[in-house]
């Protein structure tokens, strides 16, 4: 049962992820130009006349005004609303996942504004990859001194069993997180190498897996690049049905674009996980890496004896 309060809450939730979606859309526009965050504040980019307060309200703002300028109706592109709105809703599902099913205790808070700080990183730098094919270190390095920081500010903030007591154990697993998430995408990338003779991912993924494992820590990343790889095969595989089908219909070849942004698929299977983790490490995590180490002691224990 789902009582008032927490539907009042969930609105809060949610107008404060609009809020940081509206600043993650400063945040894709302005840093690969390396422009300042603050100055000049938001302006239309034909007439230049400052956006007002009231046109700036999150989503609203957008829907009221038509999607156009007050000045000169250049029409505003849709996406700026829709990044609010997806930050709003990623918000709520934390929200949901971690306070009103998880607990109300401070630790749990501490837990949710955490995640929603990695949230906030994550939108920011799969945007930007996604337009660009870059992800700038000013997120990805800004985001590990946050997840590296706050993890040892608040060492309970992680989920079970991550939660820590001390802050030497919470930077511990924050850095142990950092250099595996590093670790593993820098593996691929070599593998790439010798594999396809190509770059199969840019160093900006290598950067990006090591924040979210600054704040996840390690056990999550494993899963997370299994899962991303299988979500960044739904784009190329809806590509090459469309190309089958041209070729078929209109007797045309047009080859597919075979360069993928990686990033958002690691974001997003980050997120997936992070929202469903007490479930994903009880029903199946815990007992795969417990029989893992189990297996790795064996062998150990064979070579050794
Ligand atoms: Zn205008």
């Amino acid at each position: 049962m789902i009582e008032a309060g927490y539907i009042l809450g969930g609105l809060w939730v949610f107008a404060l992820g609009a809020t940081v979606g509206s600043f993650a859309n400063v945040c894709i526009y302005r840093i690969p130009f390396q422009k300042s965050l603050i100055w000049p504040g938001s302006h239309c980019p034909r007439c230049y006349s400052a956006i007002s307060a009231r046109d700036n309200v999150p989503v609203l703002g957008w829907i009221l005004l038509g999607g156009r300028c007050r000045s000169c109706s250049l029409p505003i592109p849709a996406r700026y609303p829709l990044i609010e709105f997806l930050s709003g809703a990623l918000f709520v599902a934390v929200y949901f996942a971690e306070l009103v099913y998880g607990g109300l205790e401070p630790k749990d808070f501490s837990r949710a504004g955490y995640h929603f700080l990695l949230i906030s990183f994550l939108i920011v730098a799969t945007f930007i990859d996604y337009d660009y094919r870059i992800i700038p270190d000013a997120i990805t390095v800004t985001g590990m001194i946050v997840g590296l920081g706050l993890g040892t500010l608040m060492p309970w903030a992680r989920p079970s069993p991550l939660e820590a007591t001390t802050a030497w154990e919470g930077f511990r697993i924050g850095i142990t997180g950092l250099l595996v998430g590093g670790g593993i995408i820098w593996a691929i990338r070599i593998f790439g190498r010798i594999l396809f003779r190509k770059e199969a991912m840019g160093f900006g993924d290598v950067t990006l897996m090591a924040m979210i494992g600054s704040f996840l820590g390690w056990q999550i990343l494993p899963p997370a690049v299994f899962l991303a790889v299988l979500l960044g095969l739904i784009e190329p595989l809806v590509k090459s049905v469309r190309m089958l089908w041209i070729l078929i219909v209109h007797g045309k070849f047009r080859p597919v674009d075979s360069e993928i942004p990686f990033g958002p698929y690691l974001s997003m299977a980050s997120l997936l996980l992070t929202l469903g983790w007490p479930w994903v490490w009880k029903s199946f995590l815990a007992n795969y890496y417990r029989q893992l180490g189990e297996a790795a002691s064996f062998l150990w224990g064979a070579v050794g004896g």
